[in-house]
């Protein structure tokens, strides 16, 4: 299959940890590595978010990445992209009429995307699938940080009801996609993230904190996006109530100069509940330099509100390291509860202590370490791949029902 991506406002190659940069642009590009690898030719549209981004580049066997202008060429806000949609619209149609470009598919990431989706399947009838990612009226209905606004909420519904077919990560969110959007549950795949099992493997412990200039503290870790829906200051009341269990420290991976304020607010907040020095916060990480935490780390723990499936925890148990999350995403069907980790009913510090306390009390070998690993090994992209590839054919397939 020709299959053009389009991702407006995140870029698969943009850092993630960033405050919009995360498991969607670690999506996008795995994902068309796997099935530029299988023999689809991937075109990947984003918008250009720095002057030095090349026009096009190619990420990988068959999978192309193309920046096109729309707006200022820097990282806007969020909405600052909705505005340059037909912008980077406009840029898209003369890049393929200048390139003479044809695709079977469009596939859309996200709700301003699945926008460009529609047009696309207006103007040249190519049908488009999305993959939301998240969903503004479960963001609503949780109540934490920003609200989403009604123009994502109507964009949303209209082009749920006309996109050729949705891809969710899990069942939950395709019972949401039916509750809040009325959308119709034939059209839903359920394909799960995936994980880099090259990447993520499990490294020697003492090498990995000696590389990271950590020492024999207990270690409790964080790795996501600053983000209020992720939990993280409920995760720094918990260490006063781990005061019982000796030394132990909270290192937290991600955030930038954009989340500065949030990160502010989290320093004041370990301040205030005195743990100030059993908190490192270490910014962004290069996912090739995460496998050194994972395995540095004697839990990992996901204290989200909400995740649409949440690519940490897998990448954590890939690295043979247990994980401590709440009941969100997939996580429940990722993480054995009593042998990979634990899942807590809500992200309470009370509930997070006693999850983290039993998790540390058992310290895994190599052995357990490579059990934990190979419990995650049927998320490994190929597979996923596999799985998208057969909904994209599915979608086609319709498509050829629906004008026959
Ligand atoms: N990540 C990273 N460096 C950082 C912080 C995060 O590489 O400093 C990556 C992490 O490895 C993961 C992604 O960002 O692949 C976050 O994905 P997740 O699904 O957990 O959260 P989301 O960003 O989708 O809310």
């Amino acid at each position: 299959m020709k299959i053009a991506i389009i991702s407006a406002h995140s870029c698969p190659v943009g850092d993630l940890g960033t405050r919009d940069t995360g498991g969607m642009s670690v999506y996008i590009r795995e994902l068309a590595r796997e099935l530029g690898k299988k023999g689809h030719a991937i075109d990947i549209f984003t918008r250009i978010h720095d002057p030095a981004d090349p026009r096009m580049e190619n990420l990988s066997q068959n999978v192309r990445l193309i920046h096109l202008k729309a707006g200022r060429e820097a990282k806007i806000q969020k909405m600052d992209v909705y505005f340059s949609l037909p912008e980077f619209t406009f840029n898209l149609e003369n890049f393929w009429k200048e390139n003479n470009l044809k695709y079977d598919i469009v596939f859309s990431h996200y709700w301003m995307s699945a926008l460009v989706g529609k047009y696309l399947w207006e103007t040249h009838r190519i049908p488009y699938i999305t993959m939301f990612h998240t969903l503004g009226a479960v963001k609503n209905a949780i109540g934490i940080g920003e609200g989403e606004p009604e123009l994502r909420l109507a964009s949303e519904r209209e082009t749920i009801q006309d996109c050729r077919r949705i891809i969710v990560a899990t069942e939950q969110e395709k019972e949401d996609l039916v509750r809040y959007y009325d959308a119709s549950a034939g059209k839903i795949g359920v394909v799960p993230c995936g994980v880099n099992m090259e990447l993520f493997k499990p490294v020697d412990k003492a090498e990995a904190r000696q590389k990271l200039g950590l020492t024999d503290e207990k270690i409790l870790l964080f790795v996501g996006r600053i983000d209020p829906l992720k939990g993280i200051d409920n995760l720094i009341k918990t260490l006063p109530l781990l005061k019982n269990e000796g030394k132990f420290k909270l290192v937290v991976v991600g955030g930038d100069e954009n989340s500065r304020e949030e990160l502010e607010g989290l320093k004041k907040l370990a301040a205030d509940v005195d743990v100030m020095n059993s908190v490192d916060f270490r910014g962004l990480v290069k996912q090739e330099q995460l496998p050194y935490f994972y395995s540095a780390a004697d839990v990992c723990v996901v204290p989200s509100y909400y995740e649409s499936f949440g690519l940490v925890p897998l990448e954590s148990l890939a690295c043979g390291t247990p994980v401590v999350a709440t009941d969100v995403g997939d996580l429940k069907h990722i993480i054995k509860s009593g042998e990979t980790g634990c899942i807590v009913s809500d992200n309470s510090p009370e509930k997070l202590a006693e999850a983290v306390t039993s998790v540390m009390q058992f310290s895994p070998d190599i052995e357990s370490r490579l059990a934990i690993r190979s419990s995650v090994s049927r998320w490994a992209w190929s597979n996923i791949a596999k799985q998208v590839a057969a909904e994209m054919q599915t979608a086609l397939e319709q498509q050829l029902a629906a004008v026959a």
